[in-house]
């Protein structure tokens, strides 16, 4: 069983790069971000919820994102494993994660951290906007966004490196530079046969 986290601030690549090392691990990408874009396009109570703090750049609070995350790993595409991308972002949501997997009978196989260093990432989401017209890619609220990961989830960066888990991947450059060094951790993740 696979259970690895993708983590990076926003804008490191890590939606471009998800579904690249989770097929070669063979298993599902579980988006937290994309979950709660697409409650939000169906108009759902949950997307309601959720809306206002994607706009503002907040995390969605910890009790609404662990109860949708919760119920998702449960479902039976979960079985081997699961790629997390954005999840967790809060000690209180690594809590929870352990907690699941630890009621699963498995543990995390590696924390994957994508790095680029902060102006880069800024130009990126800039970039991105005139693109993609997130409502969340304006100037203000990206920099909110970077802040919120420093405060909130950096931490978590060192309760895994702590664990051993901690693998880490330069994410500057060009898309198909990351994609190589991406797949190489790809390769270290997955059994000899
Ligand atoms: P980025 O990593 O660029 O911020 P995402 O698509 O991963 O983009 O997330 C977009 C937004 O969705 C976040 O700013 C936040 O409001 C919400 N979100 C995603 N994952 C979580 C999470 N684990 N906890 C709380 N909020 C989350």
């Amino acid at each position: 069983m696979t259970t690895v986290i993708l983590m990076g601030p926003p804008g490191a690549g890590k939606g471009t790069h998800a579904e690249l090392l989770a097929g070669r691990l063979g298993v599902p990408v579980i988006s937290t971000g994309d979950i709660f874009r697409a409650q939000v396009a169906e108009g759902t109570d949950l997307g309601r919820t959720a809306q206002r703090y994607l706009d503002a750049g907040e995390y969605v609070p910890d009790e609404v994102t662990n109860a949708m995350v919760r119920e998702r790993l449960a479902a039976a595409d979960c079985r081997p494993g699961f790629l997390l991308d954005g999840y967790p972002r809060t000690l209180e949501q690594a809590a929870v994660l352990d907690e699941v997997l630890g009621g699963q009978g498995r543990g995390l196989v590696a924390a994957v951290i994508l790095r680029v260093d902060q102006e880069a990432l800024v130009a990126r989401l800039l970039r991105r906007a005139e693109i993609e017209h997130r409502s969340d890619d304006t100037e203000d609220v990206i920099r909110r966004r970077l802040q919120v990961y420093g405060d909130q989830t950096v931490p978590l960066i060192n309760l895994y490196d702590e664990r051993g888990l901690l693998r880490e991947v330069d994410g500057s450059g060009e898309i198909h530079e990351v994609r190589q060094r991406v797949l190489n951790v790809a390769f270290d993740l997955t059994p000899a046969e």
